[in-house]
Order: C-alpha cells, then structure tokens, then sequence
C-alpha cells in the first residue's frame, strides 16, 4: 500500500495549510516555500505519486487540473502570466511523491532559469 502523502494529511485537516481553494477533485494550497510571490500547489485529491502514473483513467482529472491552475492563477493576482510546473521522480527535484502542480508568478521569468 502506498504510503499516505503529506499533501493526502493537508487535506484531511491533519496538518495545517494555507488554502486557495478546493472542490471534490483537488485542493491548492500555498507552497510553504515560495520561489516566486505566488507559488501556489495544485494536488489533486487522489494520490498519483508521479505525472508518469497517472493512466488513461486519469485523464479527464488532469485535464482538470491544467484549466484550474489558469483560473487560480488568475484569481491569485497574476494575470496570464505564469508558470507550471511538475517535477517528476527524485532527479527531477520531487520531493512530495504526490502529483502536484505548482503555480508560479509574480515576477519576471528568464528561460535560463528553467
Ligand atoms: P516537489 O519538489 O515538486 O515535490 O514539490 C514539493 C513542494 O511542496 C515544495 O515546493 C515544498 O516547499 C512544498 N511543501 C512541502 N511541504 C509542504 C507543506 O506542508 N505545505 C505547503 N507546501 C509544502
């Protein structure tokens, strides 16, 4: 059995967060480390551990998930100026084994900062 995530404990109220919204499919929080004025996570509900599990199953809740982060970005003060992204596996800098998207604006991008 898959362990439960941290993201699993913050929406079963065990752990505190600061929430942005939510609905029956997914919550989004603020990242407690911010990398940008607003950094936003994005987690649905069902724990995926990485993007490369998510199946054909899945696919109407991803879809979801990307035409969400746009209104929550947009809600959340930056316009259509913003980025997402998903780390995927422990190379790739994931750390929460819990599909997650993050939501990052507020600030000017480069590309070298990819
Ligand atoms: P990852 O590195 O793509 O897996 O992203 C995990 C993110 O979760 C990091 O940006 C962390 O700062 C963030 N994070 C970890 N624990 C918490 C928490 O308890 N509340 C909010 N964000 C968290």
């Amino acid at each position: 059995m898959t362990d439960v995530s941290i993201f699993t404990r913050i929406m079963n109220g065990e752990i505190p967060s600061d929430k942005v919204y939510e609905d029956d499919d997914c919550i989004c929080i603020k990242d407690i480390s911010p990398k940008a004025p607003v950094h936003l996570l994005l987690i649905p509900r069902k724990q995926i551990p990485r993007l490369v599990d998510a199946t054909a199953e899945d696919q109407a809740l991803l879809g979801q998930l990307m035409i969400k982060a746009g209104d929550i970005a947009r809600e959340n003060g930056v316009g259509d100026a913003f980025r997402l992204i998903v780390n995927n596996g422990e190379e790739a800098g994931q750390t929460v084994f819990h599909l997650h998207l993050h939501i990052l604006g507020g600030k000017q991008f480069t590309e070298s900062q990819l």
